[in-house]
């Protein structure tokens, strides 16, 4: 077992308690390293949720700066940290929270070109992006990869979730391939309730911790939904689809593609913050 400090012991104690947990779940959650993709609506509560519980390894990756439009729902950013890159703002408060945590920051965007390299060095992939192109290449670069993922998506009162592992149903499973651009509607046209990313990044937050310590039943093969008018949550089974583009008996998709009309990047790691990027 981990000698934790007394200090360890005292921070980490209501999961120490926990039966399910306990000393040795604590000791794999410190252990763990965890990607999460998007310091925003969702990953602000993600990365704060497993900062605190001790995430050992925590990288966080995004292109922005903080807006002033941001905060009404990114948790992890606060007003003077508008013009901030994300990844620094977000740093910045998981080191405050928890100085066990070793945070790797990427001031950059998840690319065809960079996904496979980034992703190889982490036990579980976070998506909390806001863009269809994006989830779609996390899905298969995870797939390529045999990465575990969780998927997480916000718009207006609404969130969905589902977890994949190698093997269960993943993202293109349920839906074959993007949208066009002109038909999905995104937070910034259609607006989302501030709380709503709360709400679904607690849950994406809770199976990471539940994938980490092997505690419980993960959202595998089914499709967490929930409406925050109604208060309406749903679950809904899925199945594997043979004739998925990616994990299907005869996948289409081998390797990653740039998805944004750009070239991919080929860069890896070159562009991230000097010295933060392991
Ligand atoms: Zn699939």
């Amino acid at each position: 077992m981990t000698d934790f400090t007394d200090k360890q012991i005292e921070r980490y104690s209501r999961h120490i308690l926990l039966q399910d947990i306990g000393a040795e779940g604590q000791e794999k959650i410190c252990n763990g390293k965890v990607l999460v993709v998007g310091a925003g609506g969702l990953g602000s509560p993600v990365l704060l949720y497993l900062a605190a519980a001790g995430v050992g390894t925590l990288g966080v990756i995004d292109g922005d700066t903080v807006d002033l439009s941001n905060l009404q729902r990114q948790v992890i950013h606060f007003t003077p940290d508008t013009g901030k890159p994300k990844v620094i703002s977000a740093k910045e408060k998981i080191n405050r929270l928890n100085p066990d945590v070793n945070v790797i920051a990427c001031h950059e965007r998840l690319t065809a070109g960079n996904a496979l390299d980034i992703i190889k060095d982490y036990d579980f992939i976070v998506d909390g992006t806001d863009n269809f192109p994006v989830k779609f290449l996390i899905n298969d670069a995870c797939v390529l990869a045999g990465k575990p993922f969780s998927h997480g998506g916000i718009l207006r009162f609404e969130g969905q979730t589902l977890t994949h592992l190698p093997g269960t149903a993943c993202y293109r499973c349920l839906f074959h391939s993007p949208p066009p651009p002109d038909a999905a509607p995104s937070c910034s046209q259609s607006g989302v309730l501030g709380a709503v990313a709360g709400m679904l990044g607690t849950i994406q937050a809770a199976e990471v911790l539940k994938f980490l310590t092997g505690t419980g039943e993960l959202l595998t093969n089914r499709l967490l939904t929930f409406n925050a008018k109604t208060m309406h949550f749903q679950t809904i089974t899925l199945k594997k689809n043979p004739n998925c583009p990616v994990c299907g008996a005869h996948p289409t998709i081998t390797e990653l593609t740039a998805t944004d009309g750009r070239t991919a990047c080929t860069v890896g790691l070159k562009s991230c913050i000097p010295s933060e990027c392991a």
